[in-house]
């Protein structure tokens, strides 16, 4: 009997271990070898390699992790960065959700990847399209980046108990990020109103935030004095002044950049190297909210400069709806009038991962976090431009797209 408990017991320590040593062997997948890895905390590795499993980085190091039985890329002449997160997209074109789900969305998804975007918080909806892409992005059913919906509260007509009653509802649907719709340049006490009731029911849940379109600073500052955590707005019709820019630092209140907002967009809408709007209207007479000259590019740039030096964590988001890789090369060409490339990087690593509240997760090439890598060809740190050379995207520790061999082309860069 004690003999054939020995064997038991030592039959079982072998199962673990053995099982131990398989686990480990095919659960180190893949491997990126001889990359420049810009981690996205300040560090950079010239020769590095990142080793990916289960989904997540595993180790990154200098020199070649010699990882055996794992897919390798030689990402010699790449650099590894994060993968891009735009934390204020209007996914869904006007019109008809169901439609475009079914029609265009994979085709769309796909763009997405191939700029390199891994994660997209939409800009409001529609509830429950948004919530239907993103379950065919999760279940596998379609490749795309991991969507966070999001939901927009109307803030007139409406009374302050309809407004909380709508955040515990889109709360209950999974929602986490509550939009309001609209506020106006100059608020008023029953906007503020509904917003400071949407603000206290959300903290009331954990996990739930409210984000505001603030386009003049006196909204900015009205929307932080309600108590809402997250701008998705740089205000772009007036100047923010370094008091007003201490205040949002002081409060922890996030803000995105959409700096291209009223900056003129080329090649997109028409190859015919006019500026344009965002929606491909003439510019600058058909940019919205703006005194009619184009200003708001100006106002946008230099006072996403004034918060970013008043230690606002400034994140990435372009509020639009055109082509992904477009919008990022025009996000990007805005931002390089403020911003150093080393600023980039965090603004659009680390800083936007917070803003969708998932620094533990996503924003850097850290062990633990999620495998969200971008390989590009050259060295995003001499210039934003290389930062549109996507070669490889991999999502979750997958290779989402391969470009390699068939780079696809920036438009407005
Ligand atoms: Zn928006």
């Amino acid at each position: 009997m004690k003999k054939i408990l020995g064997i038991a017991a030592q039959l079982l320590l072998c199962l673990i271990f053995c099982l131990a040593g398989l686990r480990s062997a095919s659960a180190q997948n893949l491997v990126i070898q001889h990359a420049r890895v810009i981690v996205g905390n300040g560090n950079v590795i010239d020769d590095g390699s990142i080793v990916i499993r289960d989904g997540r980085i595993a180790s990154v190091s200098a020199g070649n992790a010699g990882a055996r039985g794992a897919q390798t890329i030689d990402a010699r002449g790449f650099s590894a960065v994060p993968g891009f997160i735009d934390a204020h997209r209007h996914i869904f074109p006007r019109g008809d959700a169901e439609k475009w789900l079914k029609t265009d969305a994979a085709a769309s998804m796909q763009q997405f990847l191939d700029a390199g975007y891994t994660t997209l918080l939409s800009g409001a909806g529609p509830v429950p399209g948004i919530l239907e892409l993103k379950q065919m992005i999760d279940s596998g059913k379609m490749k795309g980046p991991r969507i966070i919906a999001s939901e927009a509260i109307p803030l007139r007509n409406i009374t302050p108990d309809e407004a909380r009653a709508q955040v515990r509802k889109y709360a209950g649907m999974g929602i986490r990020f509550i939009g309001e719709e609209a506020l106006s340049d100059k608020p008023t006490p029953g906007e503020l109103e509904i917003l400071r009731a949407m603000v206290d029911e959300s903290k009331k849940i954990s996990g739930v935030w409210v984000m505001v379109h603030a386009v003049t600073p006196e909204a900015m500052m009205d929307s932080v004095s309600a108590g809402a955590p997250l701008l998705v707005h740089t205000p772009h019709f007036g100047w923010v002044t370094q008091a007003q820019a201490q205040q949002v630092a002081a409060a922890h209140v996030l803000e995105l950049s959409t700096i291209g907002f009223g900056v003129p967009v080329f090649g997109v809408f028409a190859n015919d190297n006019k500026p344009r709007f965002r929606d491909g209207a003439p510019w600058p007479s058909g940019v919205i909210n703006d005194e009619g000259l184009g200003q708001s590019a100006g106002y946008k740039a230099v006072n996403a400069r004034t918060v970013w030096d008043a230690g606002v964590i400034y994140g990435y988001g372009t509020d639009t709806n055109y082509e992904p890789k477009a919008g990022l090369s025009h996000e990007l060409r805005s931002l390089n009038l403020m911003f150093s490339p080393q600023d980039l990087i965090k603004l659009m690593g680390p800083n936007t991962a917070a803003f969708i509240q998932m620094s533990d997760q996503l924003g850097t090439l850290e062990p633990g976090k999620l495998a969200d890598i971008v390989l590009v060809a050259g060295n995003p740190l001499d210039g934003y431009w290389n930062l549109l050379n996507t070669r490889v995207v991999i999502k979750g520790g997958v290779i989402v797209s391969d470009q390699r061999k068939n780079p696809a082309p920036a438009k407005d860069n």
